[in-house]
C-alpha cells in the first residue's frame, strides 16, 4: 500500500497550504520553498506515486491532468511570458514526495540545462 505522504495530507487539508486552484481533477498550491517568483505544485486528486506510475497505469488520466496543469498556468497569467513544467521522478531527479506532482515554475528567465 502506498505511503500517506505530505501531499495526501495537504489535499485532505490536514496541513495548510496556499491553494491556488482546485477542481474535480487537480489540486494546486504554492511550493513552500519557491525556486522562482511563481512556483506552484499541481497534483491529481487520484493518487499516483510518480510520473511513470500515472503514465503506465492510467493513460486517460494523463490527458485530464495535463489539461489541469495548463489551466492552472493560464489562471496564474503565465501564458504570455511562459513557464516550465517539471516532474522530478525518482532519486536522481531528487523526487522527495512520493505523490506525483508537477512543478510550474515561472516569473524569471529560467536557465538551461537545469541543475
Ligand atoms: P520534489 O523534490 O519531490 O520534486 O518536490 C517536492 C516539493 O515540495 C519541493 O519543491 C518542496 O519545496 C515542496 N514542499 C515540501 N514540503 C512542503 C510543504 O509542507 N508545503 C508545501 N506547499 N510545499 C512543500
Amino acid at each position: 500500500m502506498a505511503e500517506d505522504t505530505l501531499f495526501d495530507k495537504i489535499l485532505r487539508k490536514e496541513i495548510p497550504a496556499d491553494v491556488v486552484h482546485e477542481d474535480d481533477e487537480v489540486f494546486a498550491f504554492r511550493d513552500i520553498n519557491p525556486q522562482a517568483p511563481t512556483h506552484v505544485l499541481v497534483i491529481p486528486k487520484a493518487k499516483y506515486e510518480s510520473f511513470a506510475d500515472l503514465a503506465e497505469q492510467d493513460p486517460d488520466a494523463v490527458g485530464r491532468y495535463m489539461r489541469g496543469i495548463a489551466q492552472v498556468a493560464r489562471n496564474l497569467g503565465l501564458e504570455q511570458n511562459g513557464y516550465r513544467v517539471v516532474f522530478n521522478t525518482g532519486p536522481d531527479a531528487q523526487q522527495t514526495v512520493q505523490y506525483i506532482h508537477a512543478h510550474i515554475i515561472a516569473g524569471r528567465q529560467l536557465g538551461w540545462p537545469p541543475g
